[in-house]
């Protein structure tokens, strides 16, 4: 699964969203390496290694794997917010870092240690099941919940 670091367009995305920031999905080969500061590496590891259940979000049954060493990514999407982006990476990305050296950007690194990590209950909307389907309505609906969570992840708080 490739997708270019800082795209609009996101895994599962239907369309670029400009609030998305993609990153960590590198398909079978690390375009941005070496980090010129171990202890800023060593902190992203910490922080993405401790990851619970409730900050990743999607989880599904199926998984994939690095295409450069066949181990897992997981089976979930990593989102952290942060100065009005939405930073969407494979639940598992700390792999790429710790096996493959890769350096995400420094708006990443800032927000791997700073911003607020996405969860599901941040992010689903309220379904009413009886009312007829209305892509317009459920796209506002999106909508609305993106700019919470982008709210939140200014703030820096977590609710
Ligand atoms: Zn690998």
């Amino acid at each position: 699964m490739y997708i270019k670091d800082g795209s609009e367009l996101g895994y599962n995305c239907r369309k670029e969203e400009a609030h998305n920031y993609s990153w960590g999905w590198l398909g079978n080969k690390v375009e941005s390496s070496g980090w010129d500061n171990e202890d800023s590496k060593n902190e992203v590891i910490a922080r993405l290694s401790n990851l619970k259940y409730e900050d990743l979000i999607g989880h599904t049954r199926g998984f994939h794997v690095c295409e450069i060493c066949n181990e897992c990514m997981g089976s979930a999407t990593l989102k952290i917010s942060h100065n009005g982006k939405i930073f969407s990476a494979p639940s598992n990305v700390v792999h790429y870092i710790e096996a493959h050296d890769y350096k995400p950007a420094d708006i990443v690194v800032e927000a791997i240690k700073n911003g607020l990590y996405v969860t599901d209950n941040d992010w689903s909307i309220d379904w009413d099941r009886d009312a007829e389907y209305d892509e317009d309505k459920i796209d506002a609906k999106w909508a609305s919940k993106i700019e919470e969570v982008l709210l939140k992840g200014m703030r820096g708080t977590i609710s």
